[in-house]
């Protein structure tokens, strides 16, 4: 059976989620496997993950402009290694997005000027993830990438004011929602685990240990694979237009 991601033309492929090292976290493999198939990838992220504080990135030796600069530059050394063309940073303050019109109208703006065959974001659904409570910031970035898709972006009768901009309705052919519990689609990302990973630990200001962040990551193969030989998959929700 074919791949469903076996597009047999370059896509555009737009990711709109909440912080960085988002992109990474989520589908990083399978972002890193359509780079290498020439598809084109973008970033939109809603927040420049000013709160991201932990046991080595403390607030007293960094302000939240001074965190915010340090994700910039590490979510672009790992847009890099996953082999995305550009990040576009919206930069909301960390952990206060809602998915409210202005936020709508603003990924509608987003979307119709990109204009992707494929939206990527996440589920507004999934909230008992494995660590706990899904963060409110990614429910809402997938609230409202999907509210912007659908019925807005595709319509000139919603926003109007951005037709008045020049900005042309587009709807994307394709909609990929990681961070799932309800897939219906299960990529083998195997061969492109190790690419995830190598982006991901850019982001070094949110990784304490860097040997047991490693090995906690390569613990996360299939239930079905052994340590000697694992298996690596990314899970979507995938709704198809057209
Ligand atoms: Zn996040």
């Amino acid at each position: 059976m074919d791949q469903p991601d076996a597009w047999p033309t370059p896509q555009k492929i737009l990711v709109i989620l909440a912080h960085p090292d988002d992109p990474e976290f989520f589908c990083g493999a399978t972002l890193a496997r359509w780079a290498r198939a020439k598809h084109k990838i973008i970033y939109c992220l809603l927040t420049c993950g000013d709160k991201g504080y932990n046991d080595t990135t403390k607030p007293e030796d960094l302000s939240t402009d001074e965190l915010c600069a340090t994700r910039h530059r590490e979510q672009n050394a790992a847009a890099k290694v996953i082999g995305a063309e550009s990040v576009l940073f919206l930069d909301h303050p960390d952990g206060y997005v809602v998915p409210d019109l202005d936020l709508r109208r603003e990924l509608v703006r987003v979307i119709r000027k990109q204009k992707p065959d494929v939206l990527v974001t996440c589920d507004p659904q999934d909230l008992f993830a494995v660590y706990g409570i899904n963060h409110p910031d990614h429910r809402a970035a997938g609230q409202a990438a999907l509210d912007a898709v659908f019925p807005a972006a595709g319509n000139a009768a919603y926003f109007p004011e951005l037709s008045t901009e020049g900005y042309e309705p587009h709807m994307p052919k394709e909609v990929w929602c990681s961070h799932t519990n309800q897939a219906n689609v299960t990529l083998d990302i195997t061969e492109t685990w190790p690419i995830k990973l190598e982006a991901l630990l850019q982001h070094r200001s949110q990784i304490g240990d860097i040997e047991k962040f490693t090995e906690r990551m390569k613990s996360r193969h299939t239930e079905s694979s052994r340590d000697e030989n694992p298996r690596y998959e990314e899970k979507f929700r995938v709704i198809k237009y057209g």
